[in-house]
């Protein structure tokens, strides 16, 4: 009798542009599992609450938000798209705005507590690649593999600038490294779920790496165990 092969469940995390998105949707690709982009969950409820006027000191007012927005994810060809309250927000939360917003509310418990609930929920089944700053250490510890991406930070911009510049969005070089040198102080920083990276991941240094070279690692990696 054949064993079904169990359908794992795989986190990764790093910091910002460090390629975790990109590796996520490939291996998930590969492997033929769903991607979990948390990060798009943050940032879809950042644009919500900037759509909104609220307040994003309000601490009350976003967990109430994060508790009451439903989220769906669907895959379109290549393309990955999120929805919140049934509104397609995919092409709306990559903006400068959003990203900063989105690191502003994300250091809310209620509001971290509200969107790791569906996380874990969608992770509950297996067969999927989550990717985000706390993945291995909050939403899923128990995770089948766990993988921590980083660069430097030098090339972590260079990448954020060429996929903004990609999408059509100018920004200087400079101001990119800046935003991500911030980015990457409030996130490391805060009380809930600082990104920090777990003794038992595996670290991957993808500085001078390219994309396949991070992927065949990855994949061997899982092979192998
Ligand atoms: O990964 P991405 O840049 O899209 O995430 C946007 C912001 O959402 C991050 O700067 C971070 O503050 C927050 N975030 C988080 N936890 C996650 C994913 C993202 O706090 N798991």
């Amino acid at each position: 009798m054949k064993m079904a092969r169990k359908r794992l469940l795989i986190a990764i995390d790093g910091p910002s542009a460090s390629g975790k998105s990109t590796i996520a949707k490939l291996l998930s690709r590969k492997l033929g599992y769903n991607y979990l982009d948390t990060g798009a969950m943050y940032r879809a409820l950042a644009w919500k609450a900037l759509q909104r006027n609220m307040k994003l000191n309000s601490e009350d007012e976003l967990s109430q938000l994060a508790r009451q927005s439903s989220f769906k994810f669907h895959q379109l060809g290549d393309d990955y798209r999120i929805m919140i309250n049934g509104e397609d927000v995919s092409d709306k939360i990559r903006y400068p705005q959003v990203s900063e917003a989105a690191s502003k509310i994300s250091c809310f418990l209620g509001v971290r507590q509200a969107l790791v609930k569906i996380q874990q929920e969608i992770g509950a089944r297996g067969g999927l690649v989550a990717e985000g700053r706390d993945v291995c250490t909050t939403v899923f510890p128990e995770a089948d593999f766990k993988f921590y991406l980083d660069a430097s930070l030098t090339e972590r911009a260079y990448r954020r600038y060429l996929e903004l510049k990609e999408s059509g969005i100018i920004a200087s070089e400079e101001k990119v490294k800046e935003d991500i040198e911030s980015r990457d102080k409030s996130d490391s920083q805060r009380t809930h779920s600082p990104l920090t990276r777990r003794e038992d991941s595996i670290y991957i240094d993808t500085t001078d790496l390219t994309i396949e070279e991070v992927l065949n690692l990855t994949l061997d990696r899982i092979k192998f165990r």
